[in-house]
């Protein structure tokens, strides 16, 4: 696991695997529509004209400009132009989402590669992505995606129903939002979302929180679950790291925390640059005092990727020292992340301290919760549990 889950193979673009036996399946149906041709000026203007509308901007009333309020970049987009994002175009004084139907990469995966440890522990999920993100988080496992525009990579329309059927015909019980940030096809997301929940699927969402109020709203009522990166306590890591803020974050997690969606919490561990003691306890005293100690938090291993291969990977040490701060802080179920088989990958019961779930890498080799509550004794235990 970390910050954004590793990602699936892709279609289309580099890493073409259409010929992938999953894919072949997911492709057989007949009700796709025209798939992109690739990202010549013909194709480019083909996608842009089949693109949606999307929701969540405002007209500025003056030369077709538009304001887009999904995320806290709140672009000014002018006409023919797009986001930060890259998925978002005006046309003519219309904002449309060029990922709607678009994605790249479809894969099951277990929902503790996610990780999600207190939602459904040992269920798969059908988990995917497209193209864009708002965020360059230099350390992006998964930047071939989201640093891309839509048009480079090459896939075919696949609506929201075809996901849901696809889903449900692999017996998995959740879709996961994953890889990309999912965020950037909200629209997209939420009508998944709505036709899985007619079919008894739940959904989770896996994100890095950088998203307005109002959106974020929809997404609490239509998904069960929600991981969020907290990426560092620090506004200067958040502006130097992620070219991101650290406060919309802040305000994101706090407004999930309150919803009814399950949350968990993702720090990704970064040696010099988020992993002193004062940001990790900044962080963990900021996650006790606005979400509770019962929201999972997870101090994840770095390793290197993107723009940040200079940096060793993490120190257990100092995911063992986050945890063990986290412990004694009281945050109840803190864990070592991406480090496979670590004690701190089990979950424990704050009372009686027994071991609750144990899991080698993603999957769960022993369950002591039985009716959301600890086997050992009886304390109920904060999660969604089978
Ligand atoms: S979602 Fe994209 S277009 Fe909209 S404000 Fe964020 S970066 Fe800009
Ligand atoms: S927020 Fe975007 S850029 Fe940052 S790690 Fe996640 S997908 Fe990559």
């Amino acid at each position: 696991m970390t910050n954004c889950v590793r990602l699936a193979p892709i279609i289309g673009g580099a890493g073409i695997v259409l010929s992938d036996p999953f894919w072949q399946g997911l492709l057989s149906g007949d009700d796709f529509g025209v798939a992109l041709a690739g990202n010549s000026a013909d194709a480019i203007d083909a996608l842009v004209q089949s693109a949606p509308r999307a929701r969540y901007w405002t007209s500025l009333h003056k030369d077709n400009v538009v304001r887009c309020f999904l995320c806290p970049h709140n672009c000014i987009i002018g006409d023919g132009e797009r986001g930060k994002c890259r998925t978002r175009v005006n046309v003519k004084g219309g904002l449309r989402s060029l990922v709607y139907g678009r994605p790249v990469s479809i894969h099951v995966d277990p929902i503790e590669k996610k990780p999600f440890y207190h939602f459904l522990p040992g269920v798969q999920a059908y988990s995917l992505a497209t193209a864009g993100c708002p965020l360059q988080c230099k350390c992006c496992q998964n930047w071939e995606i989201s640093q891309a525009r839509p048009e480079d990579y090459q896939g075919p329309y696949t609506p929201p129903e075809k996901i849901v059927r696809s889903a449900s015909a692999g017996k998995t019980r959740v879709v996961a939002f994953t890889y990309n940030e999912p965020t950037v096809f909200a629209e997209y997301m939420l009508d998944i979302a709505r036709d899985a929940k007619k079919q008894g699927l739940r959904c989770a969402l896996i994100s890095c929180g950088f998203v307005n109020e109002t959106p974020l709203a929809e997404m609490c009522k239509a998904l069960d679950a929600i991981k969020i990166d907290l990426k560092g306590y620090s506004e200067d890591f958040y502006r130097n790291v992620c070219g991101a803020e650290l406060k919309p974050v802040l305000a994101g997690i706090k407004q999930i925390a309150k919803s009814r969606a399950h949350l968990e919490i993702v720090n990704l561990v970064v040696p010099t640059l988020n992993d002193s003691d004062k940001m990790l306890l900044d962080l963990i005293d900021w996650v006790l005092g606005e979400c509770g100690p019962d929201v999972p938090l997870h101090f994840s291993r770095f390793h290197p990727a993107y723009q940040m291969l200079n940096l060793p990977p993490t120190p257990v040490a100092t995911l063992e020292r986050a945890r063990d701060m986290a412990l004694s802080r009281g945050i109840h179920f803190p864990y070592v992340g991406n480090v496979p088989s670590h004690p701190g990958d089990n979950t424990y019961c704050p009372s009686c301290k027994k071991a609750l779930i144990q899991r080698q890498g993603f999957f769960v080799t022993e369950m002591n919760i039985k009716n959301g509550r600890c086997k050992f004794c009886s304390r109920k235990i904060a999660g969604v549990w089978v």
